[in-house]
């Protein structure tokens, strides 16, 4: 006890408000850190230690845990993942929306070997198990299938994975019916595993949407998360009164039901979520036959202006902006309506559906939609059942349109709902972004700063700390987070990205 006391700590932060995670009020106190460790935390007068941080007039919190995020890719391009860091995210999440690698094994070994910045995890997905075994065919799968199907979820979970996520919106997740979720959401029940559900439909259907959660929860016997949770569709707005009902009265007669959300009113997935969903099946070639088929085209169509005008377009095209294209660079930024004026014709809705099927036709964009209502995302926010997930990417800085979820998340609800909106209290923030996600994930030796937990640790200036990126200019980091460390060793000092890559990746409960 004694030399935990006195140290000597490898780095020792000192005259910083702890903020420890688990919600409490912040409590002045230092914290002496030993190798990758939490040594001590509490007055340490006279300790010594190799680095001495001056905490004073900032916040000492846990790491954050982004228990959302598509940075599988980006993780190899920029290591450090800068994004993230700038705003105090020492873990991410990947493998959300049913979509992962598979087997996730190679994969894994393949971020282990690859010096990164901050730590990684996976989920498994279900989209991924089932085009493993089916393909992307629109049918029921009969029960040989689902056992080949449950053999796989139980060896991702073996290989490290956190649980199941599905995309039940997106090819070919939305061809399982909820049966076929139930019986792989109970193998990965019995192994500790969570499910997260990037839900089947967002818009008119939301009510169902989370029921279908709900249910995945209760009948596959493991704990459930509606992630990014939203509502869209201006005529949809204010349906959270009752999303949230429902979660409540689950959570009562005992299911295990979670949210997590990010603070924007616009969402960001491919030009295809505009399409019907019997338009997508069988992949990009299918879509682009079934376009040169003149009646397909015109079914096809009717629903593209029909999801402009009440789903993800809100009315108008000019809410649905191009984040990038693959067969087009210079498209990213512009939105529907001004492409459609590019076309040459006036940017109606019935244009801009045949805009939109000719972007898909090149090979598809991503696509930034303004449909959400800022009542829903200040309603969730505070549902007490909320945490923070950016549902982002590792952009490579300055490159495409991305939404600024990617870069603004964490710090945006610290800067706008916290400090300036008062909507939640800091030390509440901080645990929907780092105690509650650890719990979330059985991490119990992260997210809340406490002796023997990992040492993921970020400073920062709760008067400075916001979101700098803009729908219109993305590429801006947030600022006033000051030092990053993770795993025991900095990730960002005094404002600067370090040399250090103290990034591991993270297994799940059932990890062989
Ligand atoms: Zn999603």
């Amino acid at each position: 006890m004694l030399r935990a006391q006195t140290g000597p700590y490898d780095i020792l932060i000192t005259g910083a408000k702890v903020i420890d995670g688990s919600g409490t009020s912040w409590y002045y106190a230092d914290i002496g850190i030993r190798g990758d460790t939490i040594a001590a935390v509490g007055l340490l007068p006279g300790a010594t230690a190799k680095v001495r941080v001056d905490g004073r007039g900032l916040v000492a919190a846990p790491g954050f845990i982004d228990i959302h995020s598509h940075g599988r890719r980006g993780i190899f391009t920029v290591p450090t993942a800068e994004n993230y860091l700038r705003e105090g995210v020492t873990t991410i999440v990947e493998g959300p929306d049913g979509s992962s690698p598979l087997p996730i094994a190679p994969f894994l070994d393949r971020v282990a070997k690859t010096p990164i910045s901050v730590n990684f995890a996976t989920f498994v997905g279900q989209g991924a198990i089932r085009d493993n075994v089916m393909g992307l065919v629109n049918r029921k799968a009969t029960p040989e299938e689902i056992e080949r199907m449950k053999g796989l979820a139980a060896q991702a979970m073996r290989d490290g994975a956190f649980g199941l996520s599905t995309g039940l919106y997106y090819v070919p997740g939305n061809f399982a019916p909820t049966e076929e979720v139930i019986e792989l959401a109970k193998v990965i029940g019995r192994m500790g595993g969570i499910h997260i559900s990037h839900m089947r439909e967002e818009a008119a259907h939301v009510l169902d949407s989370v029921r279908e959660t709900i249910r995945i929860g209760e009948e596959g016997g493991l704990p459930t998360q509606i992630t990014h949770h939203k509502i869209i569709g201006v005529s949809n707005w204010g349906q959270s009164v009752e999303t949230l009902k429902l979660v409540e009265a689950a959570r009562a007669r005992g299911v295990d039901v979670t949210i997590d959300q990010y603070p924007y009113t616009a969402s960001s997935t491919g030009i295809a979520a505009l399409f019907p969903q019997w338009a997508l099946e069988g992949g990009q070639k299918s879509v682009v036959e079934r376009l040169a088929a003149p009646e397909q085209r015109a079914k096809i169509k009717a629903v593209i202006v029909q999801n402009i005008k009440f789903d993800r377009g809100a009315g108008d095209p000019k809410n649905i902006a191009i984040a990038s294209c693959g067969f087009d660079r210079n498209l990213a930024g512009k939105n529907l309506a001004q492409i459609t004026r590019d076309r040459g014709v006036e940017p109606t809705i019935d244009n801009a559906a045949d805009t939109a099927i000719e972007l898909q036709q090149k090979g598809g964009c991503s696509a930034v939609y303004h449909a959400i209502g800022e009542e829903d995302v200040v309603r969730i926010l505070q549902s007490p059942f909320t945490m923070i997930a950016s549902d982002g990417e590792i952009p490579v800085f300055g490159q495409a349109a991305p939404h600024p979820r990617s870069y603004g998340t964490f710090a945006r609800v610290l800067g706008v709902y916290v400090r300036e909106k008062h909507v939640l209290t800091l030390e509440d923030g901080v645990r929907r972004m780092s105690g509650y996600p650890a719990a979330r994930l059985k991490l119990w030796d992260r997210g809340l700063l406490r002796p023997g937990m990992k040492a993921d640790v970020v400073l920062f200036d709760p008067d400075k700390i916001g979101d700098r990126a803009t729908f219109d200019k993305p590429h801006q980091y947030s600022v006033g987070v000051r030092d990053v460390i993770v795993n025991g060793k900095f990730a960002v000092k005094d404002d600067t990205v370090t040399t250090e890559r103290p990034g591991q990746v993270l297994y799940g409960p059932s990890h062989q």
